[in-house]
């Protein structure tokens, strides 16, 4: 059959097939060896690097134009195991903190963190797992929208002929593409709203159709719908079924539902964005915070996202940013810092034989540092020579001088030498024995 086929059409017949226009074929193979090839190739570009030779805001680039970018094609079809999203992260974090194969090297800060955005302190690295649940979300979303694509035709006839996407189950025997995007589905619920058209796909309790969760009464039949509970002729709710389902807090909130349009389908509306359409950006945002509520971290302060995002902006050398934040976000390999890392060191400071060197007292403290400082004149001058920590003072002086100022007086003519010279110091010293 296959052969008679075959020689019809003149194609070729493999007997085994790795690959499809690209993307790996998932049969009953290990989900975890498939997708293996994806973080090799990860691995080769990255070990192509040279990385003694880019400075931290290189690699940066470099990891999110290129590395971040091969497995984008997979992604958009495929769940990634989370091993092979672990494998790729662990990859790109010892490229980012400069460790070639055998050498061991601090990382000073876990990859989930520097995955945050810039404006929470982090390099905005993609966080690969919720990147790939964006991904898929934006095909399932094209799976709800409908429309005339194959895609939709043939998914829809295969797996949810008589229900939408949101309410369709595995089926049996699913594909693996199946399984996937239905994975994205929770993510479409958390940033979704029902507009009430008919009322006949949304389900009283599992979608959000209202401003706050339904209060049920002790005897509520949960299994109604939307529609069953408004007469789409005189376009009005019917009261007593109301009253004998739900408590009143949730009654008021019913009756300000709008019922001008019962006559069409009820749709879907993406609530991220104004217009309620859907875009990965945003997605992959509602991802990230899924995230965190899991791991329970709390959301940077309005001041906070200010501060780092007026140090980003700055318009000071590449390189001179990122030693910032890396002094702001207390992790440079100060004495104090190697210390708290058992690395076996004194932690008082070389040069003044007084304090302990802490990164405050190595960029601005120490009598060294006071030296090169005295030499930028007005408002920075008239500062107290102690810091609490950098990040404080970076934010204190971000709020007496202009982001002109800082540019120019702290970063530029003086800043970038002191800081490179403190970090040279820092450096030198201590690289070698981290
Ligand atoms: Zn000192």
């Amino acid at each position: 059959m296959k052969l008679a086929i075959g020689n019809m059409l003149g194609a070729q017949i493999m007997t085994s097939c790795e690959k499809y226009l690209g993307l790996p074929m998932v049969g009953g193979k290990s989900k975890v060896s498939t997708f293996r090839e994806v973080q090799e190739r990860v691995t080769k570009k990255v070990m192509g690097w040279k990385e003694k030779n880019i400075s931290k805001a290189g690699r940066e680039v470099l990891i999110k134009t290129v590395a971040q970018a091969i497995p984008t094609y997979s992604m958009s079809m495929f769940k990634i195991p989370k091993r092979i999203c672990d494998d790729i992260n662990s990859v790109l974090a010892k490229y980012w903190w400069g460790q070639t194969r055998d050498e061991k090297k601090i990382h000073w800060i876990k990859w989930g963190k520097l995955c945050n955005s810039k404006d929470r302190g982090g390099m905005g690295f993609r966080d690969i797992h919720a990147f790939n649940l964006a991904m898929l979300a934006k095909q399932a979303w094209r799976l709800i929208q409908g429309g005339h694509s194959l895609f939709f035709r043939v998914y829809k006839t295969r797996y949810f002929p008589t229900c939408s996407f949101m309410e369709a189950g595995l089926g049996s025997n699913p594909s693996y593409v199946w399984r996937s995007l239905l994975e994205a589905r929770d993510l479409i619920t958390a940033a979704t709203v029902w507009k009430v058209g008919d009322g006949k796909s949304i389900k009283l309790e599992d979608h959000r159709w209202l401003p706050h969760p339904p209060k049920f009464q002790p005897n509520a039949n949960r299994s109604l719908r939307v529609s069953d509970l408004f007469d789409p002729c005189t376009k009005q709710w019917h009261t007593h079924v109301l009253h004998t389902n739900f408590m009143q807090s949730t009654v008021e909130d019913i009756q300000r539902v709008d019922l001008r349009n019962t006559h069409s389908k009820d749709e879907l509306l993406w609530r991220e964005n104004k217009k309620g359409t859907f875009s990965v950006k945003t997605a992959y945002q509602v991802a990230i915070r899924q995230q965190q509520q899991e791991k329970g971290e709390s959301s940077s302060t309005r001041d906070v996202r200010r501060m780092w995002n007026c140090l980003w902006q700055l318009h000071i050398p590449p390189k001179v940013r990122n030693f910032v934040w890396r002094a702001c976000s207390d992790i440079l390999p100060t004495r104090t810092n190697l210390c708290r890392r058992k690395v076996p060191l004194d932690p008082v400071c070389e040069i003044c034989q007084k304090q302990n060197e802490t990164v405050a007292h190595a960029l601005w403290s120490c009598p060294m540092a006071r030296n090169v400082w005295a030499l930028v004149s007005g408002k920075l001058q008239k500062r107290s020579s102690e810091a609490e920590d950098i990040y404080t003072l970076v934010r204190e002086l971000m709020a007496v001088l202009s982001t002109k100022e800082l540019e120019i007086q702290f970063f530029q003519r003086v800043g970038e030498k002191n800081l490179l010279l403190a970090e040279s110091l820092v450096n030198v010293t201590r690289l070698a024995l981290v």
